[in-house]
């Protein structure tokens, strides 16, 4: 019954997304896209692609978009928006957020990654362009990953934070009470592999292609990026999601350890008062701010 109900959302949620995407039109992007896909499949074997392309997409993204956040040091306008004024980026933190980080990507998750092969074969995920769903498709697919991650985020982080294990693990997450971009993934390796099995879960609900995969690497690494960056920028478009954590709620459980668990939507904290600190905390922000 169940399953019947979940498989119900689900083809009518393909279907919104159908007739959306009929309402879009032709993309422009998609003569090149498509040539270079292909270009791809012709020159390199599936082990290849979901390996080594796999690996590329993650550094590739991950340093793209940790970038911002880095220069952002460096321009004294963009320091009225950091979030902990007290607390400034220093060379020596980050040199060690970066070694560490380095042993993090090709220690631990790259042997995972080398994995990413037998998955797509075992669930027999395609790689072919015909197959790949359109972009409107990828979009909604990865929203529907974010939903389950952040509610398996959310409980295995509130977790981790139990006194009797908290040392032992995510305590080292927390080594930065206040938080930038590239500290997303400085994390103890078992906790790479708990909150980092919270990835997964939507991938084996929702993938039809190996391009989910990357997508979904892409938009969760903007997420979590972002609300690491310590900087809440302007216009910032992340926060057109409804929901939407953002940098303020994530930085404010690096300095607090208390409280707003989840990793992109504000919704669990909401429901278990877990962010009551947080909005007692704002408030007398924004009285100050007045004063
Ligand atoms: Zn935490
Ligand atoms: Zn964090």
């Amino acid at each position: 019954m169940e399953v019947n109900g979940t498989t119900n959302i689900l083809s009518s949620a393909y279907l919104a997304v159908e007739y959306v995407d009929s309402l879009l039109p032709e993309n422009p992007l998609q003569v090149p896209v498509k040539a270079a896909w292909n270009h791809m499949l012709q020159n390199y074997s599936k082990f290849q692609i979901a390996t080594w392309g796999s690996l590329i997409v993650h550094e590739l993204i991950y340093f793209l978009f940790c970038l911002p956040g880095f220069i952002f040091q460096f321009l004294p306008f963009m320091q009225k928006y950091k979030i902990q004024q007290d607390k400034p980026e220093t060379w020596e933190l980050q040199w060690k957020c970066f070694k560490m980080l380095l042993f993090n990507h090709f220690f631990i998750q790259l042997p995972l990654i080398c994995g990413t092969y037998y998955f797509t074969e075992f669930f027999s995920i395609p790689y072919d362009w015909e197959s790949m769903p359109r972009w409107p498709y990828l979009l909604a697919q990865c929203f529907g990953c974010a939903v389950i991650e952040d509610t398996w985020h959310y409980f295995l982080h509130r977790a981790l934070h139990h006194r009797r294990i908290y040392k032992y693990i995510h305590k080292v997450h927390h080594e930065f009470t206040s938080p930038f971009g590239m500290q997303a993934e400085y994390a103890h390796p078992l906790e790479t592999i708990i909150l980092g099995a919270g990835f997964f879960i939507g991938i084996m609900v929702f993938c039809n292609h190996v391009a989910l995969l990357w997508a979904w690497v892409t938009v969760r690494l903007l997420e979590t990026i972002d609300v690491h960056s310590g900087y809440d920028i302007p216009l910032n478009p992340l926060h057109l999601i409804p929901f939407y954590a953002g940098a303020r709620f994530h930085d404010f459980h690096h300095m607090n350890f208390v409280g707003n668990y989840g990793s992109t939507f504000t919704w669990w904290d909401r429901l278990f008062n877990t962010d009551s600190q947080y909005n007692k905390y704002s408030d007398k922000q924004a009285v100050k701010k007045d004063e």
